[in-house]
């Protein structure tokens, strides 16, 4: 479909131009980065360059940043293989840290998908030994931000590491990692304009802890495997171009702001999740009571606009989403939520799309009987 509308950045965000030059300009080269070679040199002089620019992007110097095959990988690194004698999560982490950390106490949010700071106090208080807490720094369904600088002062009161998945946040919001002061940060390409199946767990200092890919010596022994060196370059890139991008982010938030205030004045009792609370710029997590998720979504895609349910889909069935379920929202509420996200291609054109399409489902779903 040439008119199609595609507001799902959350999920994965178009590849910028720059981006895709700088992978096939990378794959035209051959050579791997420890072979001590011309070829080879190149190749690491690529993976470096990345290095620094992602590095960059967190704020951090670049032999801080061991590149990993994803976010989810780079969460493993840290859930599975950080030695602590208890693990704490707040209840609305991503599945790669959820499923990563089963055995987790979770961390309750409020009505609006905030980290409950006391809570956190009083089950570090209560916790003996070595603590890991892990709590993102943007949600990926709500787009709500967490007070991580806050979380990270109970943390260090209390003698707990803490990891940080920036997953979400990283290009939409500035990140500054001395000034969230986490030990731990994960990374992901393909959510800042990169390509997929590329990330990069941010270390404080020296850490220590088993590799989860053991093998060769690369990444500073931590993250055995032939760099992805093509990936690494457009991560590299896309990088480079979030930091400059992140002006943007006033334009994409004045987009979305409207296209709510357009939702709401359409259906009065539409909710949107989060919004009384700090949101990433791009993102909308709405719900059309009485329609659930799928219905609405699949109304969406006939009229060619891509977004996500607010829900997960696990053998073949849809469940209401946890992170909407932490917030206290109720399950039928929560089965009929979508989340819309926006990015660096998106113009007022797509979200007057959305704004009708959805609202025409509305209508459709609440005709009086006749
Ligand atoms: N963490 C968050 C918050 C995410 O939204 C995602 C992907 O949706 C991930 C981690 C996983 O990242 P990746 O797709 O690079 O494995």
């Amino acid at each position: 479909m040439t008119d199609a509308v595609y507001l799902d950045y959350n999920a994965t965000t178009p590849l910028r131009p720059e981006v895709r030059d700088a992978i096939v300009g990378a794959l035209d080269h051959v050579g791997n980065p420890s072979s001590v070679h011309r070829f080879g040199r190149t190749a690491r002089r690529m993976v470096e360059d990345a290095r620094e620019r992602v590095g960059a992007l967190a704020g951090v110097a670049p032999t801080q940043v061991i590149f990993t095959g994803g976010g989810t990988e780079a969460n493993n690194m840290v859930l599975r293989c950080v030695p602590a004698t208890r693990r704490m999560v707040s209840a609305i982490e991503h599945d790669s840290v959820l499923q990563a950390a089963a055995d987790a106490d979770l961390l309750p949010v409020s009505a609006d998908g905030v980290l409950d700071l006391a809570s956190l106090d009083r089950m570090l208080a209560e916790a003996s030994g070595t603590v890991l807490v892990s709590v993102m720094l943007a949600n990926n369904e709500t787009g709500v931000i967490q007070p991580v600088a806050d979380i990270a002062r109970i943390c260090r009161a209390h003698g707990a590491l803490l990891h940080c998945d920036a997953v979400q946040a990283a290009g939409r919001i500035a990140i500054d990692c001395a000034l969230l002061d986490v030990d731990f940060l994960s990374l992901s390409a393909h959510k800042l304009g990169g390509p997929q199946g590329v990330g990069a767990l941010v270390l404080r200092g020296d850490r220590v802890f088993d590799p989860l890919l053991r093998g060769g010596g690369q990444e500073r022994r931590r993250r055995a495997g032939t760099e992805n060196v093509a990936g690494i370059a457009g991560f590299g890139c896309a990088a480079e171009l979030a930091v400059r991008g992140l002006g943007d982010q006033d334009r994409v938030a004045a987009l979305r702001d409207a296209m709510e205030d357009r939702l709401r004045t359409a259906v009065p009792d539409a909710g949107i999740h989060g919004a009384g609370a700090p949101r990433l710029p791009n993102t909308c997590c709405v719900s059309m009571p009485g329609v659930p998720s799928e219905t609405q979504l699949m109304a969406l895609d006939l009229a060619g606009i891509a977004v996500s349910a607010g829900s997960a889909c696990s053998s073949g069935k849809v469940k209401a989403s946890h992170v909407l379920l932490a917030m206290g929202v109720g399950e039928e509420e929560a089965g009929s939520a979508l989340r819309v996200s926006l990015g660096w291609a998106t113009g007022p054109a797509d979200t007057d799309r959305f704004v009708e399409a959805w609202t025409a489902v509305h209508r459709r779903t609440h005709r009086p009987a006749s």
